[in-house]
């Protein structure tokens, strides 16, 4: 079938963009509303000290200015995704980006003159003034981090030192993206193709092992030849870490980066210590993949093909709104309706595939605006999970915005993924109930064992070997090619190394490929969540309505506490190791049935 052009696209196939801004016009005129709210928050600069008034007045001034701001912004860039080719709005997608870097630029005099006022007196303030208490978290949250900033001489010369700072990730970048090559492999008709990042997972998960053990044998054969380049740019990243958390006095670099959203560093080690103790579990995924792809020898280029048959089982948008509000029933009234309007009448999602629209997934808006969603609607099962994902995201922007105030009407990384992978394990949860086709059971347990093993096992071993790399750097050692090797391979062993798996050499330099080891303590989130997310889903399902009301207050409260007291709140304690045993509990369930269904 042909693709239509954007304006072909029929409007209920489309999102609802006309609710933001109906012309470019009216657009234009937000536009200019921004750049002339500018110096009126600027006048503030050097004030900010006087009172609890002023401060209270910037504040809002701030609140009100970055509302109107993300609006305009975020309208730019959703128009871009409608058709990149569109050059139109790929100007407006350029001149929202600049000014949102200009706006912030501005503003950025707000933190560190807070950070000058006396904590006693921002905290008698806030006693005194009730309005100005309505920001009593986001105070509370800058003060914490208050002893770990250093004289403004040195604050001055980290500021400068920033750029340089991220020099180990803009050369890794440049590195794998632009000037590194790969050579060229066989598909699976025998045909020469060009090997690239994009293309690597597809050739992974193709059924043909020819074609998967050459992708991966020139994949790490590049990456081999830069091996210490990459060793360098890393070990310096890693440096990199460890110099800024000591100039800003923290006991480490995992300290440091944690501090910033205030999870605990019990909350990573519980997780590494959880999926050690469920490898067992990793162990026999491993080799019940081996006899459903009958190999007698699992290598590690065969974890990604497709072990169970897809599903031939074709599902029109309409159907997936229905099965996927039915799944979501457990979660009362009020949630089916706003969604199903969402998927709906009220237009929250761009359905189907276009000339020159964005490819993937997405949830995103702003805060005076429907919680929009981007797809590329495929028909498919798995189109369908995509939409519950995105779905749960946008559930929980539209409640965390009608509940909160702006500055605090968004969430943290750390539960981001909750609201999405929940809907997406109440969507699983439903279908094995509705289905007895052994095929379909199949299918679907595989597709959340999947998720558990890249999501949940996979990032913490990434999360592993990034606290061992800083721990080495920090005492001193040095992050050669050999030993960041060494430690890889290590973990690779003990995370799938059972009987049946053989560990290629090569997986040993897959650290050298991972864009997220320059974001350093990041991956770790991703594991947390899902683990937070399984774990909800399972108390939604077997107690009720409390576990429901509990839920629904975490999604209404956006970013007004830290994550792990937000979640604690909602029943999952992520300073204890319960949630991620929990978690791990269904991966070893779920493994139980799909063992018995294969026979
Ligand atoms: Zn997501």
């Amino acid at each position: 079938m042909e693709l239509l052009k954007r304006q072909d696209v029929p409007a209920e196939h489309k999102w609802d963009l006309d609710s933001v801004y109906p012309t470019t016009q009216a657009w234009e005129e937000d536009y200019a509303r921004v750049e002339a709210m500018v110096p009126q928050l600027t006048a503030y600069q050097g004030r900010l000290g006087e009172s609890a008034g002023v401060l209270l007045e910037a504040l809002r001034k701030r609140d009100e200015l970055f509302q109107l701001l993300e609006r305009v912004a975020v309208f730019a860039h959703m128009k871009e995704d409608e058709d990149t080719t569109n050059s139109t709005y790929q100007a407006l997608s350029t001149r929202g980006q600049s000014l949102y870097a200009r706006v912030t630029a501005a503003g950025s005099f707000m933190t560190p003159e807070i950070l000058a006022i006396p904590s006693e007196t921002i905290r008698a303030w806030l006693d005194q003034n009730p309005d100005l208490a309505a920001y009593r978290h986001e105070l509370e949250d800058l003060l914490r981090e208050k002893e770990h900033v250093r004289s403004p001489e040195v604050e001055e010369l980290l500021a400068q030192m920033s750029e340089v700072g991220g020099a180990p990730r803009d050369i890794f970048g440049k590195l794998n993206h632009a000037d590194m090559k790969f050579p060229r492999i066989k598909d699976e008709e025998g045909k020469e193709v060009e090997l690239t990042h994009g293309r690597y997972l597809r050739f992974l998960e193709s059924p043909v092992r020819e074609v998967r053990k050459a992708a991966f044998d020139a994949l790490y054969g590049t990456y081999a030849k830069f091996r210490n380049t990459l060793a360098a740019t890393y070990s310096n990243s890693v440096k990199k870490d460890v110099v800024y958390a000591r100039a800003r006095r923290y006991p480490s670099a995992r300290a440091a980066a944690l501090s910033s959203t205030n999870v605990p560093e019990s909350v990573y080690d519980n997780l590494i210590e959880a999926v050690h103790r469920n490898l067992p579990s990793l162990h026999r995924y491993v080799q019940l993949r081996g006899k459903l792809l009958k190999l007698d020898e699992l290598h590690m280029y065969d974890l990604y093909t497709p072990m169970v048959a897809e599903v031939d089982k074709k599902i029109p948008y309409a159907e997936a709104v229905e099965t996927i509000l039915k799944a979501l029933e457990p979660l009362g009234e009020e949630y089916c309706e706003v969604a199903r309007k969402g998927l709906t009448t009220d237009r929250w999602v761009d359905i189907y595939e276009n000339v020159g629209k964005r490819s993937g997934a997405y949830s995103f808006g702003a805060y005076t605006t429907k919680p929009f969603i981007l797809m590329n609607y495929q028909e498919t099962l798995d189109s369908m999970f995509t939409l519950a994902h995105e779905l749960g995201h946008s559930m929980h922007s539209y409640f965390t915005r009608r509940h909160q105030p702006y500055h605090y009407g968004n969430y943290t990384i750390f539960v981001a993924e909750v609201a999405s992978t929940f809907n997406e394990a109440l969507l699983t949860d439903y279908l094995l109930k509705q289905t007895d086709d052994p095929k379909l059971k199949m299918y679907l347990i595989n597709h959340q064992l999947e998720s558990f093993r890249t999501t949940l096992y996979r990032q913490t071993m990434f999360a592993e070997f990034e606290h061992i790399t800083h721990q080495r750097s920090e005492k001193g050692e040095a992050l050669t090619a050999d030993l960041l090797d060494e430690i890889y391979y290590g973990l690779n062993k003990q995370y799938y190394g059972t009987e049946g798996m053989v560990i290629d050499e090569a997986i040993a330099l897959e650290w050298a490929r991972i864009p997220h080891f320059y974001s350093a303590f990041y991956v770790y989130q991703y594991a947390t969540g899902i683990s937070a997310a399984v774990a909800l889903s399972r108390q939604v399902l077997t107690e009720g309505k409390p576990a429901v009301d509990r839920y629904l207050t975490f999604l209404k409260s956006g970013s007004s506490d830290y994550s792990t007291n937000l979640l604690a709140r909602a029943g999952v304690d992520m300073t204890s190791p319960e949630p991620v045993q929990q978690a791990l509990d269904v991966f070893a369930s779920l493994l139980d049935e799909m063992e018995r269904l294969a026979g």
